[in-house]
């Protein structure tokens, strides 16, 4: 039941209307399909403790809602998606593209090939998923936040830097600070 983690990590899930923003958040978080398609009004909440590696990371995940319809049109829109969240967040931030709905294949509008394509050139890391399955719900979580850690401990991100969308949890407070700078300080080092 404790609450405690190293870190917290802000998640943001953004997209065109019904391509499945709010199921993605439910079947990562309850771990099931929420078949009935009510409309997320403002913005829904979703957090969750998991383990990465050897940290336990806080998922703080925002839902958004929008007016759009789907069909290709949603990932022709994926371009302003990404502007605007590069402007609004950090330049740095870590950037999963997930193509829902991986169950209706016969249905599919974007190859896989194509979309790869987009990620790459875009620098965004890129699964396909099914809200409806579970199929690569939680790897999508789980591979950013690997990437987030992995940028932490490079020095690409600071928690400590006000609006980078994390922050040190507790449990690493109680650390010393990130690897990088463990200069013994007042001797005390854990190794948990
Ligand atoms: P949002 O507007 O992006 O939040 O989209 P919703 O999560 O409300 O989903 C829109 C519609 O797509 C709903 O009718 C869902 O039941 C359906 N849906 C969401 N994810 C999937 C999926 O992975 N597969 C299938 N077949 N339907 C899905
Ligand atoms: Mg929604």
């Amino acid at each position: 039941m404790s609450e405690s983690y190293d870190f917290l990590f802000k998640f943001l899930v953004i997209g065109n209307a019904g391509t499945g923003k709010s199921c993605l958040l439910h079947q990562f978080i309850e771990k099931r399909f929420k078949d009935e398609s009510n409309h997320t009004i403002g913005v829904e909440f979703g957090s969750k403790i998991i383990s990465v590696v050897n940290k336990m990371v806080k998922l703080q995940i925002w839902d958004t809602a929008g007016q759009e319809r789907f069909s290709r049109e949603t990932y022709n829109a994926l371009t302003t998606w990404l502007s605007d969240a590069r402007m609004l967040a950090s330049q740095n931030i870590v950037i999963i593209l997930c193509g829902n709905k991986k169950d209706l294949d016969a249905d599919r509008e974007v190859t896989f090939l194509e979309a790869s394509r987009f990620a790459q050139e875009n620098e965004l890391m890129f699964l396909e998923t099914s809200a409806l399955t579970g199929e690569n719900v939680e790897e999508a979580f789980v591979q950013c936040a690997r990437k987030i850690l992995n940028k932490i401990e490079s020095g690409e991100l600071d928690p400590e830097r006000m609006g980078s969308g994390i922050q040190y949890g507790d449990a690493a407070l109680r650390q010393l600070r990130s690897p990088r700078r463990a200069q013994p300080e007042g001797g005390q080092e854990c190794s948990c």
